[in-house]
């Protein structure tokens, strides 16, 4: 039986995971699960997968966590020292999948103790790309991507030597307003953001995908993950959402993966690696699909996919720069104190600001040093909010 742990558990893709395990509950033992609020629903995942441990991220939500689970010989617990603890504990596998950067620090402790840890939280990789791949190194722990890109781009590397690779393409739908006029995109509302055109997901994701912040996200998790230049990683728009990344190679052949638009693909490949096993996920039938479309992003419509280019060049902890500033951005879209474009507008005035103290950044990249810009990138662009830049 291998140990699996899953972090986010009471999200959309933690809850893709509980289901692949659900099916084989003779395969897995399941160590912890953690939530947020959710306590109802974590609860009952970890009853049912009879979990050693469930945490919730709230200490003011412990009685209900333990009231929800009295008699089951579930242990409850919460906090951030718990979610650690928790990722401290023995296991095989363990699923990132808490959203934005709060995922890094258990992240970081599962790959301490050479836990292979699938990574859907791609906000740690773009905060401390650096920091978790030599920290699995040394500890001789394995990353594995569940971002549908870049298990699509994993899988197209399989036999592969790297230094072959000429270009990683990923691909976008384009979001909820792709083919709305410019300028109506400062009017767009939350509830028309929260919409994806495709993939059914966590509502900060799908709003980040609306603004393309998730593909600058993810085209700075290509380059820390696959260790290419910024200028071999192109976004493509795709609005069809089935090809999910394509990998060109030297000799000028393109490796395309396909699949349907269900995280259950990433995920299974991610719990399954490196064999392949059936996965419950719809087959293509591309004779009925008829056309793929494909276009090249507009910057104009997305400028948030020209700061990622901007931040990878900077480097240092600018990643992390940019993911708190996004992160603050959305949560003051979320809350209607901005526009739906000054979300942009705000993370960019943080990253000009950085950029001109750059000791910030160029700080080693610790822990405690991505923390601590990061929570300087978020005051920033709360006050960045207030002022209404852009
Ligand atoms: P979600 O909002 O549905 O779930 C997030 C989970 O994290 C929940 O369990 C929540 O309780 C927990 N959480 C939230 N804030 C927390 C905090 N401060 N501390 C501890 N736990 C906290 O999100 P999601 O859509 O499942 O996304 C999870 C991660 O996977 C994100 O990094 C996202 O970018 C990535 N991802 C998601 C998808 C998708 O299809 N949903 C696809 C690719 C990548
Ligand atoms: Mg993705």
């Amino acid at each position: 039986m291998r140990k699996v742990s899953i972090f986010g558990a009471t999200g959309s893709i933690g809850q893709n995971t509980i289901d692949l395990i659900r099916r084989a509950p003779e395969a897995y033992k399941v160590v912890a699960l953690t939530g947020g609020a959710n306590i109802a629903r974590l609860a009952e995942d970890a009853i049912a997968l009879r979990a050693e441990i469930a945490v919730t991220a709230y200490e003011d939500r412990l009685p209900d966590l333990r009231a929800a689970l009295e008699g089951s010989g579930v242990e409850a617990a919460a906090g951030q020292a718990a979610l650690i603890e928790a990722a401290a504990r023995p296991a095989d596998w363990i699923m990132s999948a808490i959203v934005g950067a709060a995922g890094l620090a258990p992240g970081m402790e599962a790959l301490k103790h050479g836990t292979t840890l699938a990574l859907a939280n791609k906000e740690s990789l773009v905060c401390a790309g650096k920091l978790l791949l030599e920290t699995a190194e040394i500890h001789g722990a394995r990353l594995l991507p569940v971002d549908s890109e870049h298990s699509a781009v994993f899988q197209g590397l399989v036999g592969e030597d790297i230094s072959a690779v000429e270009r990683i393409i990923i691909t976008a739908s384009g979001g909820a307003f792709r083919d709305w006029p410019i300028e109506d995109l400062a009017n767009a509302t939350l509830a028309q953001a929260s919409s994806h055109p495709n993939w059914d997901m966590g509502q900060r994701i799908t709003i980040d995908s609306a603004s393309m912040f998730n593909k600058a996200l993810e085209v700075i998790e290509t380059r820390e993950y696959f260790g290419v230049r910024p200028d071999q990683i192109e976004v493509l728009v795709h609005p069809e959402s089935l090809v999910h990344a394509l990998v060109g190679f030297n000799d000028g052949a393109i490796m395309a993966h396909l699949g349907a638009a269900d995280m259950r693909h990433a995920i299974g490949y991610a719990l399954h690696w490196p064999e392949r096993q059936h996965l419950p996920v719809e087959r293509l039938d591309l004779a009925r699909i008829g056309q793929l479309n494909f276009r090249a992003p507009d910057l104009a419509r997305y400028p948030a996919l020209r700061l990622a280019y901007e931040v990878m060049e900077r480097g240092g902890m600018m990643g992390a720069v940019f993911n708190a500033a996004k992160e603050q951005a959305l949560d003051d879209f979320i809350a209607g104190r901005i526009r739906f474009t000054e979300m942009a507008a705000v993370v960019e005035r943080v990253l000009e600001r950085f950029a001109a103290e750059s000791s910030l950044i160029d700080d080693a990249m610790t822990l405690d040093n991505v923390t601590r810009v990061d929570h300087l990138a978020r005051k920033q662009a709360a006050q960045a909010a207030e002022e209404r830049v852009g």
